[in-house]
């Protein structure tokens, strides 16, 4: 884990790594690398003791070249300018990778929201939407969950800006309840894309991903039901971690009983049906067929990644590998399938939701999981084109040739106005 690496420098440079193999002029790339605006502003609200509180909250609008700028909100004591903008432009090129007309954007408010009642933190998250209201609309920004942020979040922004402009619009937003304009499958959406990706990688080792055994550090939403996924697919789910540590059986973990416990407990760690404890160091450099990172960004650094010996690794998490920890897994041979593909099932059926919303008609839990996993192979195959065709160094270079490729085609078609 390294603290002092800043995850806009780093999207900057993957950018950079794989424009050189574009042409792309200077001044289109400096475009491709910024954030077109960025919202920062005073969250101040009275707490339930009737004092008050102000937090510093943020939405970056990275590019909407390909459509609505598109993209979570996170509630972490992490969050800031330059996160918000990494993880802004991050969304731009997933979205790109998959080939959905949206752009890129994400929010976030600096808070731990453990020391907030869920009174307090619908006042703080209804305060969020007021200051987003002129920003946000389902033809122009459309937020969605991230990490601590779930449906409730979004009920609650979608009734704050409906009440605001008198209307009903559902695809204001996405990652809702069934009941407020959901769609079914997106809780589960990222941890499915990231098997289906893994999947995929394993095939194209030649390999089965039902031999495989595999650790998860992060048991979010991504981290667990990858997990669960894995285990449905025949994969043996060997470790897997949370903020307060790991826990190891090398016959295997049941991942919803460990969900249970963390339900229960608040942490993986104690859970009866593993026989270790471990640390999430240990558990990034454990000897597993695939190694899935569904926490935060830099959860392996170069040194880490000397140590890495997972075959696979399927990024759940945005941003989880530093650049140089890149470079140290080519020369390692580790196959990296990038947060932009891996990751990339959450806003892919946020877009099925949005589409859904906009025709007010439903579809079957079946259909969304069918096109979703059209969708991910898809662009699989088109960053294993991109890789053997330009004979790049990584997958996640690949997925950038493709998405950049993309955003370019998209602002050169739109011509030079006035
Ligand atoms: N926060 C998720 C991500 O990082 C989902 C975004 C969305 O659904 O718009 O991809």
């Amino acid at each position: 884990m390294s603290d002092d690496v800043n995850p806009f420098e780093s999207l900057q440079e993957q950018i950079d790594d794989a424009a050189a193999h574009l042409d792309v002029s200077d001044g289109l790339i400096t475009r491709l690398k910024n954030p077109e605006r960025i919202l920062e502003t005073n969250l101040t609200v009275e707490l339930d003791d009737g004092s008050l509180d102000t937090l510093r909250a943020y939405r970056s609008e990275f590019n909407g070249d390909r459509g609505p700028y598109k993209g979570g909100i996170r509630y972490h004591p992490g969050v800031d300018r330059d996160e918000v903008k990494a993880l802004s432009g991050w969304m731009v090129y997933k979205c790109a990778t998959v080939g959905i007309p949206y752009g890129g954007g994400k929010g976030g408010i600096s808070i731990d929201p453990s020391d907030y009642s869920e009174e307090e933190l619908e006042r703080i998250t209804r305060a969020f939407a007021v200051e987003l209201r002129p920003l946000i609309g389902e033809d122009k920004d459309i937020p969605a969950p991230d990490v601590n942020t779930g449906q409730r979040e979004m009920n609650w922004i979608k009734d704050t800006y409906e009440t605001l402009e008198n209307t009903t619009e559902p695809g204001v937003i996405t990652g809702k309840d069934i009941d407020s304009g959901g769609s079914e499958g997106r809780v589960e959406a990222t941890g499915r894309s990231t098997v289906l990706a893994a999947r995929e990688a394993f095939e194209y080792l030649g390999r089965d991903i039902a031999d495989a055994t595999v650790a998860v550090q992060g048991y979010g939403n991504a981290g667990w039901i990858t997990a669960k996924l894995a285990d449905e697919m025949g994969a043996t789910v060997v470790s897997v971690s949370d903020s307060s540590g790991g826990i190891y059986d090398e016959d295997g973990i049941d991942p919803v009983a460990a969900k249970d416990h963390k339900r229960e407990t608040g942490s993986v760690v104690g859970f009866h049906g593993a026989t270790e404890e471990i640390s999430n160091d240990d558990l990034l450099t454990l000897d597993v067929d695939l190694l899935v990172p569904a926490a935060l960004e830099n959860a392996i650094d170069a040194d880490l990644a000397e140590d890495v010996s997972a075959d696979v690794i399927s990024e759940a998490a945005n941003g989880p590998l530093t650049p140089d920890a890149d470079d140290v897994l080519v020369d390692e041979d580790v196959l990296v399938v990038p947060d932009i593909l891996a990751n990339a099932g959450g806003v892919t059926v946020s877009y099925f939701e949005w589409v859904q919303n906009r025709q007010r008609f439903y579809w079957s839990e079946e259909k969304v999981n069918d096109e979703l996993e059209t969708i991910i192979v898809d662009a699989f195959d088109d960053l294993v084109e991109a890789y053997e065709t330009h004979d790049l160094p990584n997958f996640r270079t690949a997925a950038y040739v493709v998405a950049i490729q993309r955003v370019v085609d998209a602002y050169d078609q739109a011509g030079t106005w006035p």
